[in-house]
């Protein structure tokens, strides 16, 4: 699952940032401000739509992740098929067919699928309303406060533009950040997090001299301070989309397994991993950690240390502080269908008149197979039974 949420939260990211590029490029100082000028309550135009080229990024992202849960499927189909096929077995009885290779199923993914639409329905609505809104309440608070304090449209404009992918706070902190440059509060901001290394010498030595910093300085710091701040909101987005989406896409593919009858639910084991691609420890929480391990079936909530219930990580209906900056993963494992026989239960030293392990069903020429030929964990041959028992999805194969 690790490869398929990096890849998913890297395409999100470059959606992000993109959205945000065209905001910006569309809305320049001068058409905003001719805006304003004019008393324009909603000066940055377009949010919708843009909003919507990411909800469709996070569409897609949501179909390749149905796609490749069902790719891992029909890998476990065949090789359950193959360990099957006679040429694999070396049981020599007269119930050769028993041997018959297994029916092969083939899981597809179905983005025409009701649950899926309505997903991508409800999913494109949500994103658009909560990107738009958080945008429109920064920008609101920026015409109040323009107002408020007698601000030109230009000043309010160049603020408008600034905020474009930030929160209503981050806005804020930026704009903190450029009051401290301007009024030489300097070490106020060399002590900020997501400042610009690069001016840290610059900084210190105009403290060391007592001396202001330049209208062209101050705006290059805070622009580089800014882009930070929109470079950090990206990736949280991305990572909390991605992580959401990518779970979302798995399960709703093993729905539709289900429901096809390709499946039985019993079968998915899922376990949950935490922060496996964590780069850095800034992403662990305590209460994530004790639930490394957990394992829940298909549909049942895993518990977090805090005792809320997660569907899997980034589950949108848990609170924020379960889901932002979350690193973990889920693992599934697709069990042995219930009542599927073991080829290795067919006792290889019998002569052929031998009874067969299990009681035989009425003789149809070639019976159909168990869903999903099992091995018990106790076979003979533990390395095949490593083959073709429970298996783990792995994304790191399904790009
Ligand atoms: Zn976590």
């Amino acid at each position: 699952m690790d490869r398929l949420i990096t890849t998913i939260e890297n395409r999100l990211l470059r959606a992000w940032l993109a959205m945000l590029a065209h905001l910006r490029d569309e809305h320049t100082i001068s058409a905003l401000t001719a805006r304003i000028a004019v008393g324009h309550h909603d000066p940055v135009g377009g949010l919708d739509a843009a909003a919507a080229t990411f909800a469709a990024q996070a569409h897609a992202a949501y179909l390749a992740a149905g796609q490749a849960a069902a790719r891992w499927l029909n890998v476990q189909f065949n090789k359950s098929a193959g360990a099957w096929a006679p040429e694999r077995l070396t049981v020599q009885t007269s119930d050769v067919w028993r041997l018959a290779p297994v029916e092969k199923k083939l899981a597809a993914f179905d983005a025409a699928d009701p649950a899926a639409v309505a997903w991508a329905l409800q999913n494109r609505l949500n994103l658009i309303r909560e990107i738009t809104n958080e945008q429109r309440a920064v920008i609101r608070q920026i015409l109040v406060n323009g107002a408020r304090s007698g601000a030109n449209p230009r000043e309010v404009a160049r603020q408008i533009r600034a905020s474009i992918g930030l929160t209503e706070y981050q806005a804020g902190v930026v704009e903190r950040y450029r009051q401290e440059l301007q009024s030489g509060q300097l070490s106020a901001a060399l002590a900020r997090e997501l400042r610009d290394g690069r001016h840290d010498r610059t900084l210190q030595a105009a403290m060391r001299d007592g001396r202001a910093l330049s209208p062209e300085q101050i705006d290059t710091m805070t622009e580089r301070y800014r882009a930070n701040w929109v470079a950090y909101r990206a990736e949280n987005i991305a990572r909390t989309e991605g992580l959401r989406v990518a779970h979302q896409g798995s399960d709703a593919a093993y729905g539709q397994a289900i429901a096809n009858g390709d499946i039985e639910p019993a079968q998915i084991q899922r376990k949950w991993n935490h922060s496996p691609g964590a780069k850095n420890k800034k992403n662990e929480r305590a209460f994530h950690r004790v639930m490394q391990g957990q394992i829940r079936g298909y549909g049942e909530p895993f518990v977090s240390g805090l005792g809320r219930s997660l569907r899997y990580p980034g589950d949108p209906t848990a609170d924020a502080e379960e889901t932002l900056n979350c690193r973990c993963a889920v693992s599934t494992r697709l069990l042995p269908a219930k009542g599927a026989k073991r080829p290795d239960a067919v006792p290889q030293a019998q002569p052929p008149t031998a009874p067969p392990t299990a009681p035989l069903p009425a003789l149809p020429p070639v019976p159909p197979m168990p869903s999903a030929p099992a091995l018990s964990p106790k076979v003979s041959d533990p390395g095949r039974a490593e083959h073709i028992g429970a298996v783990e999805f792995d994304a790191r194969s399904h790009r």
